[in-house]
């Protein structure tokens, strides 16, 4: 026999990744009586940690904090937890179709007319994303023209170098793990306003790759869980959410195997895709139905490869590279911090670690390969990067995000072309007693961790007036 729990609470949060975790300690701090339902065994959602040879911790999912995310940092010295610098020390490497180059700083070594281009396009992306950031794009000058093409669209008639253009097909996949065909122009660049420019996004020194969390960045979640206590309750996936229930106003929201809960108010705190596969009744205002069927996940499979030391150190470089041709387009070197999230004790030996993204049209291909072929390309990959030591590792890890049931995807959803001007309002606009919370839904930092944050923070500030 299946005993189904009935609970009640003020507000019922469905997800606990850091958007649906902040939101529930806002609302709990705000005297609300507060219950978060996950799909998942685990918090965190897009954030995980995984356990290296030796015992130090690496991330799978979201990782980097960078200046500018600071709700994100507000949050991670709130729960006592500290950042480490990514290692940028040496060389980089970059190859651009057969030329590759080695570079210290900032911008790679390529003919000048190639790098003019790519400056001159910059400039325009940043002055269009300058134009577009904000709360609403939808509305900004020029808005129905960005979202009738794609970013790729824009960018032929931008860039006018080979070179130039391929430099923007790699950032395009490092940054939204989609190509630049796949999404409108409007949301690129309020995807880069949203970040204060284009440099924020790529850069390590100064930029959304400069620091680490020590312990692992799961870390934020699984704090902010800890505070929530028994308000957590995981393996209990949302299949319905009735919101004109009979008997008391509010909501009446169903699991798989956990509890139905009675509340005043429910936050939604899971991407688009995911919130369209949950039944609402009545159905929902169309534009929110057509806004969620519009915007998908981007691609990534994340691969981590462990060394018994970081090698390529020794050899002068600092394990960042990028390719234009490569599957393997981007690597960090991702070798974890000697110490634990509470001092400064050595987890034992940590292994050099180097860490590379399939994005877009190369996770396609990867998901398609067995994962024999694929990781035998990763390492032909680095091989190719680093030299024949990088064919002897310790230990591979890796996980394909379209694969999971409660991610199908990442970093995060995208719109395409027509997505925003005619449906944005939508991503944020309560319905009746529903509010969206989630990364894709903030205007400062969409798609990263301090966009959760920030969304999470909104949520609350909407709901607890009309609590009281
Ligand atoms: P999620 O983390 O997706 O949380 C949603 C939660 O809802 C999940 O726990 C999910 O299990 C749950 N859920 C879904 N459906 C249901 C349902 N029906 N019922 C109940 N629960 C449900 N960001 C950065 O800032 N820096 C980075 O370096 C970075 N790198 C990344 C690398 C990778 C490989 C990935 C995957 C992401 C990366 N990101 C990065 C993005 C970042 O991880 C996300 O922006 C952020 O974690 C999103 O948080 P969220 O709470 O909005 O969504």
């Amino acid at each position: 026999m299946v005993v189904v729990t009935e609970r009640s609470a003020d507000v019922v949060v469905v997800g606990a990744g850091v958007a649906g975790l902040v939101a529930a300690r806002d609302l709990a701090r705000g005297g609300a009586d507060v219950l978060v339902l996950e799909a998942r065994d685990r918090v965190g959602g897009r954030l995980l940690n995984a356990e290296l040879p030796g015992g130090a911790p690496v991330e799978l999912g979201g990782q980097w904090v960078g200046p500018g995310q600071d709700r994100v940092l507000r949050l991670i010295g709130e729960l006592g937890l500290r950042t480490h610098p990514t290692h940028a020390d040496g060389e980089h490497i970059a190859e651009f179709g057969p030329s590759r180059s080695q570079y210290t700083g900032r911008i790679p070594r390529l003919n000048p007319l190639v790098l003019a281009d790519i400056g001159q396009a910059q400039y325009r992306l940043d002055r269009i994303a300058r134009r577009v950031a904000g709360t609403d794009p939808w509305r900004a000058p020029g808005a129905e023209a960005l979202d009738a093409r794609t970013f790729d669209t824009w960018l032929r008639g931008t860039v006018r170098t080979a070179s130039g253009r391929a430099f923007f097909r790699l950032v395009t996949e490092a940054v939204f793990s989609a190509g630049p065909e796949d999404m409108s122009a409007l949301w690129a660049a309020f995807y880069v306003g949203a970040a204060g420019g284009l440099d924020r996004l790529i850069d390590v020194v100064g930029g959304a790759q400069q620091d680490r969390v020590i312990g692992g960045t799961q870390c934020i979640a699984l704090r902010l869980a800890e505070q929530l206590g028994d308000r957590v309750v995981l393996d209990a996936p949302v299949t319905d959410i009735e919101w004109q229930p009979p008997g008391a106003p509010g909501v009446r929201v169903t699991t798989r195997g956990g509890p139905t809960v009675r509340a005043r108010r429910a936050v939604v705190a899971v991407p688009p895709p995911l919130a369209a596969r949950i039944r609402f009744t009545p159905g929902l205002p169309g534009d929110r139905d057509q806004l969620v069927q519009r915007m998908p996940m981007g691609r990534v499979i994340k691969v981590n490869v462990a060394y018994e030391e970081p090698f390529w150190r020794r050899a002068g470089l600092s394990g960042q590279a990028n390719s234009t041709h490569r599957a393997l387009g981007t690597v960090f070197d991702n070798t974890p911090y000697a110490g634990t999230p509470d001092g400064d004790t050595p987890h034992g030996s940590a292994p050099g670690v180097l860490v590379g993204f399939l994005e877009g049209r190369h996770a396609d291909a990867g998901s398609r390969m067995d994962p024999g072929e694929r990781r035998a390309r990763v390492i032909d990959d680095l091989a190719g990067y680093f030299g024949p030591r990088a064919r002897r590792p310790l230990a591979y890890i890796e996980r394909d995000w379209a694969e999971e049931e409660y991610s199908r995807g990442c970093y995060g959803a995208f719109a395409p072309p027509g997505t925003l001007t005619r449906f944005g309002p939508a991503l944020r606009a309560p319905v009746g007693p529903l509010h969206w919370a989630g990364t894709e839904t903030a205007a400062g930092w969409a798609g990263y961790i301090d966009g959760a944050a920030e969304s999470g923070h909104r949520v609350a500030r909407e709901i607890l007036p009309g609590l009281a």
